[in-house]
């Protein structure tokens, strides 16, 4: 007998050239995440993806938890794949299934044949195999209606799986199927949640963070960097580009009125971050912004902010509780990261009387009052480049 782990594709609507796009692409992806553990063969059928280890002392537990994070994936589990003979079938079920059934009291048996030449029904095979487990072990009482597991056998092409009960998988689409967008991440609670929750629905991410040294340390870059790092054990690896924004925050201060300079500075980080995806093929910007948070984040502030730019700008979070989202936080295991205390740029020189109420216009005018471009063209070309993992 040999063990194996069993994948079930999500968002099973999918039809023609998107499924195989979908499946080639979550491959792919599963590749990624397991690379390392050991040599295996990956093949799929029927919406199912095998992953089959090549040498002895897999590490399964260790696949399966990078598995778990892998967007795309309904459910998975380890199965035993033994050959197509209901006698081999019954004689490696107990001895594959007795240390789960250990603490278990009520199960039930489910049989599937996708090979339909199988000389047995799926009612025959499962009333076999759960006569043969309740025979070894005397604990096992049948419960068709509500059963604390349920024992599954899989007739396929080249095999028999057996396999208890199943995981939950990540679900959303497997990343890189929804093209490529930028998000503009800071140290905070919120903008990695942003990050996940579109990786979460297939779009590949780059990242852009700016930087204010001396005003923001490097400890804060650090931070930044470990909490794409979570992220990327969703998504795959990150690109991020760290902008120098220090001579331009200083130079907003310096020229332009002081209520204004909030709202400045977030227009120059959109129009910054519109080249820098536009370089890198990048379709959209996303931010970690929910209505009304804080004083850039009303919706008079949020429109002048984007006006800006051409580009679509995402905000996954826009009608999100702070406590929804730290609860997603926590999940992803962003949150212990993200209230470590190190200085974001936006909170160096804040205005004590920010406008909450901005128009366009009134941007326009208290940024007209200095020549910005060469300072934007010259953060864009000295944006440096790191790949996160
Ligand atoms: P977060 O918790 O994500 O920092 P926030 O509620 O603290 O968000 P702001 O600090 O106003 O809000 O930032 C709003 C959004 O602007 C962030 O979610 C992020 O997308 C972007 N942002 C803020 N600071 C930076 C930065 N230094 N580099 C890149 N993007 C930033
Ligand atoms: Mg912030």
């Amino acid at each position: 007998m040999k063990e194996i782990i069993l994948i079930k594709n999500g968002e099973l609507a999918l039809k023609g050239l998107n499924r195989m796009n979908f499946e080639n692409a979550l491959i792919k992806n599963i590749k990624t995440a397991i690379n390392g553990l050991g040599a295996t063969q990956i093949t799929r059928a029927q919406s199912t993806i095998t992953i089959e280890p090549m040498e002895e002392d897999y590490p399964f537990e260790e696949a399966l938890l990078k598995i778990k994070k892998v967007f795309g994936i309904a459910a998975f589990c380890r199965a035993a794949a033994v050959s197509k003979d209901m006698d081999e079938i019954l004689k490696q079920c107990v001895p594959y299934l007795k240390e789960t059934m250990k603490g278990v009291k009520t199960f039930k048996v489910e049989a599937k044949r996708a090979d339909k030449k199988f000389p047995l029904t799926s009612p025959e095979i499962s009333r076999l195999v759960g006569g043969e487990l309740l025979k070894n072990n005397h604990h096992l009482k049948v419960d068709v209606h509500n059963p604390e597991i349920v024992v599954t056998v899989e007739i396929r092409d080249k095999w028999a799986f057996i396999r208890a009960g199943q995981i939950h998988g990540a679900g959303g689409m497997p990343v890189g199927t929804g093209g490529r967008a930028s998000i503009l991440i800071s140290g905070g609670i919120d903008s990695p949640v942003a990050a996940w929750m579109m990786a979460k629905r297939g779009i590949e991410l780059d990242a852009i963070h700016f930087a204010s040294p001396p005003y923001t340390s490097l400890r804060a870059e650090q931070k930044v960097k470990k909490l794409l790092s979570r992220v990327a054990s969703y998504s795959g690896p990150i690109r991020m580009g760290i902008v120098p924004f220090t001579e331009l925050q200083q130079t907003i201060a310096d020229n332009c009125p002081e209520e204004y300079f909030t709202l400045i500075m977030r227009r120059m980080m959109m129009r910054i971050s519109e080249r820098l995806a536009q370089k890198r093929k990048s379709l959209a910007l996303i931010t970690g912004e929910s209505v009304g948070q804080v004083a850039s984040q009303t919706l008079p502030a949020l429109v002048t902010t984007d006006i800006v730019v051409n580009m679509p700008v995402f905000r996954p979070l826009i009608g999100m509780d702070k406590d929804e989202i730290v609860e997603i936080s926590r999940k992803i295991d962003t949150f212990e990261i993200s209230i470590e205390p190190y200085e974001d740029c936006c909170t160096v020189f804040t205005p004590k009387h920010p406008r909450t109420r901005p128009t366009p216009e009134q941007c326009e005018q208290a940024e007209a009052l200095f020549d910005f471009e060469p300072l934007i063209a010259q953060a864009v070309e000295n944006t440096v480049y790191e790949v996160i993992e």
